[in-house]
């Protein structure tokens, strides 16, 4: 009988943004190109955030969105890790998953659920139902990597990873210490990590993984994951390049890009989570400032608790301008321009004045940065950035990474000498090549007989 039913595709996405958006982008190709409709079931433990409504509500014909009710957290410890705080409410939200799948079920034929990486716990609802399950993974391939391998590492070695001193040999991913590891993995005694884990070997139920990324960036992690199980799939660049913030409120900023001289502006933001503590922010408008150069600064509040990630922090009633050094915005005024909060990334980076970007390497943000051919200045602060960082700057070399001093500080002379060495010197004009030519072999990974499109389920 469901033979005969129309079918559906089911996506479980965790909460936060940083996930949703490029499983959209999914979505769209699986109902552009093969015609698939598709819903997203949001487990959470809150109702949904203004960003999350604003996504949803614009999804395009073919793609809808159900809640799941909210599960409460409130027995957890106050400092519970994002890791184990998404995968707990997945856990809980599985018995109205069941259900939501099962009332799908009487009027359509569910040809796939698919999972994101902190959900894996739904593939047994999958399994138990008899819908194939995929996971999407939002990073890179060499990522993926890692992950299988870590249960064998975890097995192998006693210590932290960060303590190992020579860099580790990971089959299919490019040498790296354990101490550029995603934050989950830089101890191992914590609930997050633990976490991670329970998904690493859970992430080999699922019959295939779909990876944002393509082959021709990263053809040795993709040679390598073909060659075991499950299937991967390489779909990308998927990047979101419709404009999600009302433009309304960035005319100003759109006004003043459309001024400046091609390729001059250096675009300073750091994802949706990233801060620096005081002593950083302050560092920071000191090298923009002496690199003479243009800028345009999505300024945080400096965050002086939580290590770089604000993403849990509500704290909008603080001004941003009130921590940036005295007379700053007059001294730079004209050649910079900053911006509070937030501005439409995607759409800045596709404005032709974009020369660089300064970028926490949080994978969607590289790859919006590819589409358009910006090379950048790779500064990693928190997830598996670093691990994308030396991929941008030591493997496809699209960017320069900046030096961290020994008291972890980012001095301001390593900040502007970085500055006008991307948007002046001669390795900038290397990087910026190199991301030209990517920019073209990304587009082509995606057209008709492209490596992305002919890997589509
Ligand atoms: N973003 C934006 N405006 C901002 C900050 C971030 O539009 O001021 C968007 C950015 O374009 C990207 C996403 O938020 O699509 C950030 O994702 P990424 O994977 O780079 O980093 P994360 O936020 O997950 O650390």
């Amino acid at each position: 009988e469901q033979e005969l039913l129309p079918p559906l595709v089911a996506m479980v996405s965790s909460p936060g943004m940083g996930h949703l958006i490029p499983m959209i982008e999914f979505a769209k190709r699986l109902t552009n190109h093969h015609n698939l409709p598709v819903i997203f079931i949001i487990p959470s433990d809150a109702p949904p955030s203004k960003a999350q409504t604003t996504v949803l509500s614009s999804l395009p014909h073919g793609i809808s969105h159900i809640f799941l009710p909210p599960v409460t957290l409130s027995d957890l410890p106050p400092n519970t890790k994002p890791e184990p705080l998404m995968t707990i409410t997945v856990l809980r939200s599985l018995p109205s998953l069941h259900q939501t799948l099962l009332s799908l079920m009487t009027s359509h034929r569910l040809s796939a659920l698919i999972v994101d990486l902190f959900s894996t716990d739904a593939i047994d609802t999958a399994t138990e139902l008899d819908i194939p399950s995929y996971m999407f993974f939002p990073t890179t391939a060499n990522n993926l990597s890692l992950v299988f391998y870590l249960p064998q590492l975890d097995q192998k070695c006693q210590s932290e990873f960060r303590d190992i001193h020579e860099p580790l040999n990971i089959p299919g991913c490019y040498a790296v210490h354990g101490k550029d590891f995603a934050t989950p993995l830089q101890d191992r005694t914590n609930e997050a990590y633990k976490c991670f884990l329970h998904h690493a070997k859970r992430y080999r139920l699922a019959k295939g993984i779909i990876v944002n990324s393509f082959f021709e960036l990263e053809p040795e992690a993709f040679i390598f994951l073909q060659k075991n199980d499950p299937v991967v799939y390489s779909v990308g660049p998927l990047v979101n390049q419709d404009t999600i913030v009302d433009e309304s409120e960035f005319k100003v900023g759109l006004k003043w890009l459309d001024e400046q001289p091609h390729e001059s502006v250096l675009f300073v933001c750091f994802g949706s989570g990233g801060t620096h503590t005081s002593a950083q922010t302050d560092e920071l408008a000191f090298g923009l400032e002496m690199s003479e150069q243009r800028f345009l600064w999505v300024l945080r509040c400096p965050n002086d608790k939580v290590e770089n990630d604000s993403t849990f922090i509500a704290d909008s009633n603080v001004d941003p301008f009130d921590f940036l050094p005295n007379g700053f915005v007059e001294r730079t005024k004209g050649r910079g321009l900053v911006v509070p909060y937030w501005a439409p990334q995607a759409q800045i980076l596709s404005h032709v004045s974009i020369g660089g970007f300064v970028c926490h390497c949080g994978w969607n943000s590289i790859l919006e940065s590819m589409v358009n051919g910006v090379p950048l200045i790779a500064w990693p602060l928190y997830a598996e950035q670093k691990m994308n960082a030396i991929l941008v700057s030591e493997e496809i070399k699209v960017g320069i990474r900046v030096n961290v001093g020994e008291d972890g500080l980012i001095e301001r002379e390593e900040i502007a000498s970085v500055v006008k060495r991307l948007m002046e010197g001669e390795d900038g004009k290397k990087v910026r090549n190199n991301m030209m030519d990517l920019k073209e072999v990304g587009a082509n990974a995606l057209k008709e007989n492209g490596s992305s499109t002919k890997a589509n389920i």
